[in-house]
């Protein structure tokens, strides 16, 4: 009997105070596979109507692309965080990553590979996620960045689904033996632009973005037929009546499109007094009080 009593506790205790507040996994709770899941509890509430947006730029980096928007961050004098997919790196594209760090953006893992990590068994989730946030680290090593914090989403937002353990423990075993404390913030998103939607256009997902703060027309996907695992979509408008009023808008460096999007939203956003912030300086991703400094 006592042990359900305390998991019942602790969870109401995270619940109440750290778990759903910050998106670091809650220190004394044990997670609990298949039970401790979903992601509208790790919302960025802090933001809402606060008419602020943090740009997220997820799977890069790109040759081209990523490069293109970063010219663009600069002109703009706006920063941005990005989550790359670590094998993507190499010695073709590692000045893309210098000029990240270099110009002042968060640079931040989205995985190895991209793989599901429901699908992962936990070695092999843990040794992925060992590597990943160690290749991040070493990245800030090389070009002397005095970044702190250690930002991982999820491929898919998937978590917490596989039968045998939760990632969120094993995310703070990896954290532990990398900084000695919990530090790898598990950042998901409040708004997801639609980008990677090949049918939206660059001002559909501007408008997307847009809509969840002011409210008002924004647009969606709706299959429209697959043939061979090919997937068609059309894009249908509908209206944001109750918008959140700011957040963490999910967007991908590696579709031409989300660069143009990205250009027409700084500009709406500049006329509209909408604030673009940067990750870290948001509560629930902050650093404040930490050291998180790496011993590897
Ligand atoms: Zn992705």
């Amino acid at each position: 009997m006592i042990k359900p009593i305390l998991a019942s506790m602790s969870l109401m205790l995270s619940i109440n105070s750290y778990a759903n507040e910050k998106q670091f996994p809650e220190g004394t709770f044990v997670y609990r596979p298949k039970v401790d899941t979903g992601f509208e509890q790790y919302r960025t509430k802090s933001l809402r109507n606060s008419n602020k947006i943090v740009l997220t730029f997820d799977d890069g980096p790109h040759r081209t692309r990523t490069p293109k928007l970063l010219d663009l961050l600069k002109r703009e004098n706006v920063l941005a965080t990005f989550f790359i997919l670590t094998k993507n790196v190499n010695a073709s594209n590692i000045h893309i990553v210098e000029r990240i760090l270099k110009e002042g953006h968060i640079l931040a893992s989205h995985d190895h590979d991209h793989d599901n990590n429901n699908g992962e068994d936990e070695a092999t989730y843990r040794e992925e996620l060992y590597n990943t946030v160690a290749m991040i680290e070493s990245l800030k090593r090389k070009y002397n960045s005095n970044q702190i914090s250690s930002f991982y989403r999820f491929p898919y937002g998937a978590y917490g689904q596989s039968k045998l353990y939760h990632h969120f423990n094993v995310m703070k075993d990896v954290s532990n033996q990398i900084y000695g404390e919990n530090c790898i913030n598990f950042a998901f998103w409040d708004i997801d632009s639609d980008d990677w939607v090949a049918q939206m256009t660059p001002e559909q997902i501007s408008q997307n973005i847009i809509a969840h703060v002011k409210g008002g027309t924004a647009y969606k996907h709706k299959v429209k037929r697959t043939i061979f695992g090919n997937t068609k979509y059309e894009i249908k408008k509908y209206k944001i009546n109750s918008p959140i009023g700011g957040g963490v808008a999910l967007l991908h460096d590696i579709h031409e499109r989300s660069i143009q999007a990205t250009e027409i939203f700084i500009k709406k956003a500049k006329q509209m007094n909408i604030e673009i912030v940067p990750l870290d300086e948001v509560d629930e991703f902050s650093y404040k009080n930490k050291s998180c400094q790496s011993l590897i």
